[in-house]
């Protein structure tokens, strides 16, 4: 049991250093390939006005019904602020409220970045969530649905993922979607009493989320369900045949979902979905997205096209855990500065701000003993120690070490950049006079 009984809130967590190594790798790879291909980061404020996510997200969906999470200060107790639950909303806020409308079009914008939705938690599903987000606005052209599809796909592939499948679905537009929701709730309307509750609701308020209901009392029915593709208008069935020329073009495999719905008006044409098996059940969503033409004057802003997808890091790291393909911990430091004796605490600190011209440096303050000092700094994993006493730190050499091969040399305070960028071990010092040292067992230099 820690020493207090205070704990983080439910259904968060921390990322601990030894997990950081694969975030990193999994932001890192995002940023390559969001720049890769043209696209800025944004970055937009974690609280935004209720009334933006509202109209962003829509007032009939679990987010906003049931997950947002308000903000008010004690100051101000009646703000309507909330910590958003998704960023594509103050994203559209930032580009026309900072005029990126008035710029070159399309703007290419990415994010990553935390968000908050009050969910029941489980393995994969947490209340503070991170996401890559990426959004290209100003353009209707189904190539940029493309463009995004082949990002999302390109960043797992390049993480060395295997196994993720793109689910790909058009939802038509204005032009036929309205008609089509017609023939859909004239199927469903007869088989109204052998659905579930939440779907007799949709019957009306949303028909086109009874196609990805998950209640196994709903699923008979589906098969026989008109599909939106055979419904498609003219534009929209050519815009959806490009989108999969210009996919199979570059080699990205997808699987046709005629399922595969977003619920709100906004979304049109373009809609994916990348899921990956062991990430599992429910949870198994690593991201999605497609093309939201409406979104924008849905928004109260000028009509503006646009088309991009969201992403859980939190899943993909899982992801890459479960197919063993995150990194091991790095050691804290390359380097550790043990200085053996009392008031060398001057000398370490400037020994390591030397050496961190060429690596990253950690000193051991304390007063135990070097053989303590060197356990630790073994256990630790530094693969270099440099040891100095108080004869060597006034001749400004050190003993520089090489874990692994045991093998130890004076090294001069200035030469210890170039000598630990050597791999493999230590270079003599230009200076040194002392030559190799017999190799010692860790634990056992000088001590
Ligand atoms: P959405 O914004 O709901 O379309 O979700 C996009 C992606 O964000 C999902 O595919 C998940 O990878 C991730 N995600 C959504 N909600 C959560 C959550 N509560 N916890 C962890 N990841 C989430």
């Amino acid at each position: 049991m820690p020493p207090s009984s205070l704990q983080s809130a439910r259904g968060v967590r921390d990322v601990l250093p030894a997990e950081r190594a694969t975030w990193e790798l999994v932001e890192g790879a995002a940023r390559r390939v969001a720049r890769a291909f043209g696209y800025q980061e944004i970055e937009t404020p974690i609280i935004e006005p209720l009334e933006l996510v509202e109209r962003g997200v829509g007032g009939d969906t679990d987010v906003v019904r049931k997950e947002i999470y308000l903000v008010h200060s004690r100051a101000e107790p009646d703000s309507r602020l909330v910590l958003r639950p998704e960023a594509t909303a103050g994203v559209v806020r930032a580009y026309f409220q900072n005029r990126l409308d008035a710029g070159p079009q399309p703007q290419r914008l990415y994010t990553l970045g935390p968000m908050f939705r009050h969910d029941r938690p489980q393995a994969g599903r947490y209340r503070q969530f991170h996401q890559f987000d990426v959004e290209a606005f100003g353009s209707g052209a189904a190539a940029l649905d493309a463009e995004v599809i082949e990002m999302a796909v390109g960043w797992l592939a390049e993480l060395g993922l295997t196994g993720f499948v793109l689910e790909l679905n058009s939802i038509g537009d204005d032009a036929c979607r309205p008609a089509y929701l017609e023939l859909l709730k004239a199927y469903y309307r007869p088989r109204k009493e052998q659905l579930d509750a939440e779907c007799q609701r949709r019957l009306e308020v949303n028909p086109l989320r009874l196609l990805d209901c998950k209640a196994p009392r709903c699923q008979p029915f589906k098969a026989g369900a008109p599909r939106i593709t055979d419904h498609l208008c003219p534009a929209c069935g050519e815009a959806f045949a490009e989108v999969r020329r210009l996919l199979d073009a570059a080699g990205v495999e997808y699987r046709l979902n005629p399922y595969l719905v977003r619920g709100l008006d906004y979304y049109s044409r373009t809609v994916f979905e990348v899921s990956h098996e062991a990430v599992g059940g429910a949870q198994s969503s690593l991201g999605g997205g497609g093309r939201y033409d409406g979104l924008a004057t849905a928004l109260g802003y000028p009509n503006t096209p646009a088309t991009g997808f969201a992403a859980g890091l939190e899943r993909v790291v899982l992801a890459l855990e479960r197919q063993r393909l995150a990194p091991p911990a790095p050691s804290p430091a390359e380097l550790a500065v043990l200085p053996d004796g009392e008031g060398l605490a001057v000398a370490a600190a400037r020994v390591a701000r030397i050496a961190r011209g060429s690596v990253r440096v950690a000193v051991d303050y304390s007063g135990r003993s070097l053989r303590a000092k060197m356990r630790a700094a073994h256990r630790a994993g530094y693969p270099w120690v440099a040891i100095m006493d108080p004869a060597e730190a006034s001749r400004e050499v050190v003993q520089l070490r090489h874990m692994a091969s045991g093998e130890q040399r004076e090294v001069a305070w200035r030469d210890l950049p170039l000598a630990l960028r050597t791999p493999g071990g230590p270079t003599p010092s230009r200076d040194a006079s002392g030559g190799v040292r017999p190799a010692m067992p860790t634990g056992e230099a000088r001590a």
